[in-house]
């Protein structure tokens, strides 16, 4: 292998991000995936202006438009009486308002519009089937090792690797995930299985005490996605992908308004998981030499301010330009982290914060939600200043 190539670990929506932000600039990228098969999970994903500034500047504005929703506003109504609590335009607003769009989109599509970018660019880009287990860094180099057998050797090794990353336990050691007393289930259910009533063409937050359902249509509409988030005081595992009998998020959900047990009681039976909210403790740095951490590997975090994929994208663009203008890489690296740790931080500590806005039904929703919008979504990963903290 070349050694000035790029070595990722992941192929994410972090690790394809990153690939496609270094091909950018004319680097050689190779990524390592343990899984077998390339793919994402059957999900939604909502995609902040932030987020979408940042594809559209790695070339999928196009594509993203195709494949995803614009939602015409995002409402928040309360638990049990569909009373709308906050109304905030979407479509109409965003772009005007943010220089970029609001999208919604199924997991597999952004993956694969992602996927795709990356290959056009080199077919050979990507090994499935390798699990990054160990590297080991010297002088102008770094080389990985396969959990089966196997190593390679790169300019420098980006970590995207996800919330249990092997790279981070070999940078830092292995670190303890804290159950943060939240479990959630996700479901799709096929748009025509629902009555017109339970159908929004935007996002729907329902807002209840101690509990929260965000739901909102992807693929043109045909399918609904829910997530539906509860107080729960104890939980073992952590990982989304274990399958849940719909009774018990029927349950769960039992006094609430008949719309939304609607939309629960109609998840196909092969496709409701139930799963535990998992925090750790933030890294006071990503970087040892010429390796480093990008999105959840680096900055695990909860859901509810929907910016996991965000904060990957970001790091993505903003760790192509720090390659862009420093050739030593070690120093690259530094201005990267130096850009992100503080903005990243801030956006896991307001994740943890954001249960005060959807599991309260009290207080004034618009206000509340209003104080942390722009901030999040006015930042721009494309023409930040760089520098290192
Ligand atoms: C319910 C829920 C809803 C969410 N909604 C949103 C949302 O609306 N908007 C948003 O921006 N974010 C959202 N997120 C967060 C988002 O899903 C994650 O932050 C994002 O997927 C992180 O991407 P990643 O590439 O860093 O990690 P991952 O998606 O976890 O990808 C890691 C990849 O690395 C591979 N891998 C793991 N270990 C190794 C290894 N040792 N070697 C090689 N490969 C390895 C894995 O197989 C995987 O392909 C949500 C999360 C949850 C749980």
């Amino acid at each position: 292998m070349d050694s000035s190539t790029i070595l990722i670990a992941g192929a994410g929506i972090g690790g394809l991000a990153a690939a496609l932000s270094c091909q950018k600039i004319g680097r050689k990228v190779r990524i390592f995936e343990r899984a077998p098969e390339l793919g994402e999970i059957g999900a939604g994903i909502m995609l902040t202006p932030n987020a979408v500034r940042c594809l559209e500047y790695l070339g999928l504005g196009d594509t993203l438009q195709v494949a995803a929703i614009e939602p015409t506003d995002s409402i928040y109504r309360r638990y049990n009486t569909a009373e709308v609590m906050m109304r905030a335009g979407v479509k109409d607003t965003m772009r005007d308002k943010y220089g970029a769009a609001y999208y919604l989109i199924h997991r597999a599509d952004l993956h694969s519009l992602l996927l795709r970018a990356v290959l056009a660019n080199d077919p050979n880009a990507i090994s499935p089937g390798f699990r990054v287990v160990d590297l080991i860094q010297s002088g102008a180099s770094v080389d990985i090792y396969f959990e089966n057998e196997g190593s390679a050797s790169g300019d420098l090794l980006i970590g995207c690797d996800g919330i249990h990353s092997d790279v981070r336990s070999s940078l830092f050691g292995p670190s303890e995930p804290q159950y943060t007393g939240q479990s959630a289930w996700r479901g799709m259910v096929p748009a025509d299985d629902l009555p017109d009533t339970v159908i929004e063409p935007g996002m729907t937050s329902w807002i209840g005490e101690d509990k929260h359902i965000i739901q909102y249509p992807v693929r043109q509409g045909k399918l609904i996605n829910y997530v539906a988030i509860v107080v729960l005081e104890e939980w073992a595992e952590e990982g989304w992908n274990r399958p849940a009998p719909i009774d018990e998020v029927v349950t769960s959900f039992s006094d609430w308004h008949h719309d939304v047990k609607k939309l629960l009681a109609s998840t196909p039976a092969d496709n409701c998981y139930k799963w535990g909210l998992f925090v750790r403790d933030p890294l006071k740095t990503w970087t040892v030499g010429r390796a480093t951490l990008l999105g959840d590997a680096a900055h695990p975090t909860l859901p509810f301010a929907a910016q996991g994929s965000a904060m990957a994208i970001e790091d993505a663009i903003v760790l192509g330009r720090a390659l862009a203008e420093n050739e030593n890489v070690e120093s690259a690296l530094k201005v990267y982290e130096g850009t992100r740790l503080s903005r990243t931080a801030w956006l896991v500590e307001h994740a943890r914060q954001a249960t005060k806005l959807y599991q309260r039904v009290h207080g004034d929703k618009s206000k509340e939600r209003a104080a942390s919008v722009d901030e999040i979504y006015s930042y721009d990963a494309v023409q930040c200043p760089l520098g290192v903290s």
